[in-house]
């Protein structure tokens, strides 16, 4: 079976100080024996990456980036490579973020070349999908969670898809309080795991596929209880302690 994964995205938010606080009270509220059935993982901002990770170091809580360069090295004036990230204390990386794709131009090439990069740093990527409201009121939201899927994973072997972790996040669902329903969720989750199939038959059941879009302590039960929802991908719940820790707990 596959262990529930919780990720907080905390996108641009924090300070030093408050980032602490807040670190400190969801590394001291979540019980040991929780981590027996949830991974939990916490992307700060870059600047914020080091700091977090040396606090979370005791912890069984994986800290992670929110986005990475595709490029090893070399003069790309403003990036961030994936070996800098495991040199800062980094486990996973957020890829493909849809506010990555929408605000910043990243083409499914770009995010397909950052998951082999980050495989090859070792970093577990979460490579996220999702449809607009239009994709989704025109019928498309299959075929374009299909086809980002597809092309973010393309090149890859088994084993490597088998080291991915899928969110699926529909755009319309992110910050705006509007969750998909748990049965339009799991709907979507199904598809991408028979793609799963498609890609790597042998190692689709192992890969873990969590919902992103404006989870909470009241709704994260019921979407995490679908058979195919593995857990969250949390953004604004992921900034108030009690909140994401009900959340880890419902996972
Ligand atoms: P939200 O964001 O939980 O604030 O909707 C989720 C995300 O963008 O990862």
């Amino acid at each position: 079976m596959r262990k529930a994964l919780v990720i907080g995205n905390w996108k641009m938010h924090g300070l030093s100080s408050r980032n602490s606080e807040l670190v400190e009270q969801i590394a001291s509220g979540i019980e040991d024996e929780a981590f027996s059935s949830v991974d939990i993982g916490m992307c700060p901002p870059f600047v914020y990456l080091q700091a977090v990770a040396t606090q979370l170091a005791e912890t069984a809580i994986a800290v992670g980036a929110q986005n990475m360069s595709q490029h090893a090295s070399g003069a790309y004036t403003g990036e961030v490579s994936a070996e800098m990230l495991v040199d800062s204390g980094c486990g996973l990386v957020i890829l493909g973020h849809s506010e990555r794709r929408a605000i910043f131009g990243e083409a499914d090439v770009d995010v397909a070349a950052k998951v082999q990069a980050a495989l090859q740093a070792g970093l577990l990527p979460v490579v996220c999908v999702g449809e607009t409201l239009q994709q989704r009121e025109s019928g498309e939201a299959t075929a374009v969670v299909v086809n980002q899927l597809e092309q973010a994973l393309s090149g890859l072997s088994a084993d490597n898809i088998a080291r991915v972790v899928v969110a699926y996040e529909p755009v319309w669902a992110i910050g705006t309080g509007l969750t998909a329903s748990p049965e339009q969720a799991q709907e979507i989750h199904k598809v991408l795991r028979v793609s799963l199939y498609d890609l790597a038959a042998d190692t689709a059941d192992t890969v873990r596929i969590l919902y992103g879009g404006s989870v909470n302590a009241g709704n994260a039960q019921a979407l995490f209880a679908q058979p195919d929802i593995d857990g969250g991908l949390i953004g604004g719940a992921s900034l108030k302690a009690q909140e994401f820790i009900a959340i880890c707990r419902a996972a």
